[in-house]
Order: structure tokens, then C-alpha cells, then sequence
């Protein structure tokens, strides 16, 4: 159900507005603009019903409020006043409103005007979040992973906490698209995502595809030990779905990792750890495929070792630094 809240100093006139929504909706009230500012900024609501005079804060200044926010700017305000002239509805539109009702209201009209404007917020929702994920993968796409890389750099510079940027590369694609065909990389491609993306399910988690069998994978707050861990028990888990790659090149189909985990201050610079992540990456090709290389808060290297027990099936991973 999707939710509304309504923001208005009569208790009255709020119970009405409520009892008329309530069948279809769920409903908040909030008495003061303050109230309705705190409430709003959860971003929980799909429409506001913004009450014009009220005392202390009014309904204009609260609209502008919730304009300035990034978490409530694209939540849609119905504005409702007694005020009927045209300076007010106009003040009100200009400022963001979507739509004006004005009082003694029909309860039909506030049904159909809600209706329609929950419809269009539902639909430009949906807009935006298909054109941040990937179709193949069903992943954060590369759009998504711009905006949210350079907010959460910040935020952690912020919050003085460790951040890890990681990128990932299917081995040896180009043969696999070569032997098995384009359609079956494809099925690969999102195989691949969906193991990794099972491995990080935190909400400070953030996996997207970066380009054509390359992934990027963000995460916040662990320790560079913690971080490579992590990412060599998915390297692993992804070794071990057991997809046959071509014979020449090897048995199964397998990743190789670069990461890089830094406590970011303001004078660095998310591009040069991005191109450290990389070089990791490059390095982890170049060691021999399927492995993960990562650069520690110290910018000290940690391999991982790839040792062959027991004929040539079982390997095994030791951690050094
Ligand atoms: P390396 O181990 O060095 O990464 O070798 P590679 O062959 O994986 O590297 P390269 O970058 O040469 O080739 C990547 C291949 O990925 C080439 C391209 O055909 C394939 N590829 C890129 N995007 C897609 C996709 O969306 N679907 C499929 N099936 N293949 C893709
Ligand atoms: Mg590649
Ligand atoms: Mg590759």
C-alpha cells in the first residue's frame, strides 16, 4: 500500500482527509509542519497533503523545505487551502506543488486527484529504476554506479570510515564467447552476478556491472583484511557454480579480483584509488588468473596464493601480506 501523509494543523480537517484516502491508502498524520518535515524525511511517502495556513511553519515554507531535500524533492505535494485566490495558487505551483485542491473539498475529487498523482509518482519511480540497473544482470548499471560511488566516497570521508572499491573480470571471456557461443557468455555474465551479489547483501553493499564482464563492488566500514577475505570467498563461490569453460584455457569458468581499501580524506581523489583497484586487477591477470589481488589501507599488496595439492584439481588459498 502505498503511503501518504497529511500535513495539516485541524485535527478535523485531517481525520476527513483520512477517513476519504484510508481504504486505499496508508495514512499519516502530522499536526505542525516540523512534524511533517521529520516524518517526510524517511522518505517513506509517495504523496504529500500539505495543509497552507497553519501556525508557526506554514505550508509554503514547508513545501519549500521538502523541495531542498534530495530525499523528499520528488515526493509530490497536493496543496489544501481555503485560500482561493489566484496568487496563492499560483505561489503554490511555482514553488513545486503538483496539483492545488481547494477547501470545502469533495471527497470524490480528493480521491481521483490523489489517485492520478500516485500513479504518475509510481510510474516515474519505476522509470528510474529501470534506467539505473542492468537488463542482462538485473545489477546496478554503470548510470547507477556514478552517482552512488562518488555519494558514498564522500560519505565515508565523512564518517572517517574505510571504503573499498573492487573490480572484478571473467577469465578468458573472449574464448568462452568463441567456443560456446554468445547467448550461453550471456547466461555466464549473469551467473557471475548473481553469486556475487548473493555475497554482499549488506546495506552498504553495492555491486554493479561496469562494463561488458566487468563488475565493480563497493562496501563500506570493513577493514582491507576483512574486504579481501570476503572477496576471495566469492571468487571461490564463483570457481565452484563449475560452469566448463573451454578445455585450452581452463576447466572452469573463474574471475580474477582487484581491490583496494582506504580511510579516504578529502584530499584524495576517488579516481586515483579507482585506477589502484585496477592496477590490482591488472596484476591479478597477469599472476596467473582467478585470484584477487588487493592494496591494504598502507598500500601494502595482499595476494592471494594459489597453491595446487594434490594432482592438479584442489587449490588452495593462503592469505599474505
Ligand atoms: P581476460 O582474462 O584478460 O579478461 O580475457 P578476456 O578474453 O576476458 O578479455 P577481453 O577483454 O579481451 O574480452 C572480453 C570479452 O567479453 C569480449 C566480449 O566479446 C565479451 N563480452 C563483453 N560484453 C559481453 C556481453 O554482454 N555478453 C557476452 N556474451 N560477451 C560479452
Ligand atoms: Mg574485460
Ligand atoms: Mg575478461
Amino acid at each position: 500500500m502505498e503511503k501518504i501523509l497529511i500535513v495539516d494543523d485541524s485535527i478535523l480537517q485531517a481525520a476527513q482527509l483520512k477517513s476519504i484516502l484510508e481504504d486505499e491508502y496508508e495514512i499519516t498524520t502530522a499536526h505542525t509542519a516540523q512534524e511533517g518535515l521529520r516524518l517526510a524525511s524517511s522518505g517513506d511517502y509517495s504523496l504529500v497533503l500539505l495543509d497552507v495556513v497553519m501556525p508557526g511553519m506554514d505550508g509554503f515554507t514547508l513545501l519549500k523545505k521538502l523541495q531542498e531535500e534530495i530525499i523528499t524533492q520528488s515526493i509530490p505535494v497536493i496543496l489544501i487551502t481555503s485560500l482561493k485566490d489566484i496568487e496563492n495558487e499560483q505561489h503554490g505551483l511555482i514553488l513545486g506543488a503538483v496539483d492545488y485542491i481547494t477547501k470545502p473539498f469533495h471527497p470524490l475529487i480528493i480521491k481521483a486527484r490523489v489517485n492520478t498523482h500516485i500513479k504518475l509518482y509510481k510510474y516515474r519511480r519505476q522509470i528510474e529504476l529501470q534506467s539505473m540497473t542492468d537488463q542482462l544482470t538485473g545489477i546496478a548499471n554503470r548510470r547507477k554506479y556514478e552517482d552512488y560511488s562518488i555519494t558514498k566516497w564522500n560519505e565515508a570521508i565523512r564518517l572517517r570510515v574505510p571504503f573499498t572499491i573492487c573490480m572484478f573480470d571473467i577469465d578468458r571471456f573472449k574464448v568462452y564467447n568463441d567456443t560456446f557461443g554468445h547467448p550461453a557468455g550471456d547466461k555466464v555474465i549473469a551467473a557471475t552476478a548473481a553469486t556475487a551479489a548473493a555475497h554482499l547483501k549488506r546495506s552498504t553493499d553495492f555491486l554493479a556491472r561496469y562494463g561488458g564482464e566487468e563488475f565493480i563492488a563497493l562496501l563500506m566500514g570493513d577493514s582491507s583484511q576483512k574486504a579481501f577475505a570476503q572477496l576471495i570467498k566469492i571468487r571461490k563461490k564463483i570457481e565452484d557454480l563449475h560452469i566448463p569453460h573451454d578445455p585450452s584455457v581452463s576447466q572452469w569458468v573463474t574471475v580474477s579480483i582487484g581491490g583496494v581499501t582506504v580511510i579516504p580524506q578529502r584530499e584524495n581523489s576517488y579516481a586515483s584509488y579507482l585506477k589502484i583497484a585496477d592496477t590490482m586487477l591488472y596484476d591479478a591477470k597477469k599472476g596467473g588468473r582467478n585470484r584477487v589481488i588487493w592494496a591494504d589501507e598502507k598500500m601494502n599488496q595482499l595476494y592471494e596464493k594459489r597453491r595446487r595439492t594434490n594432482g592438479a584439481q584442489t587449490t588452495k588459498s593462503i592469505l599474505t601480506s
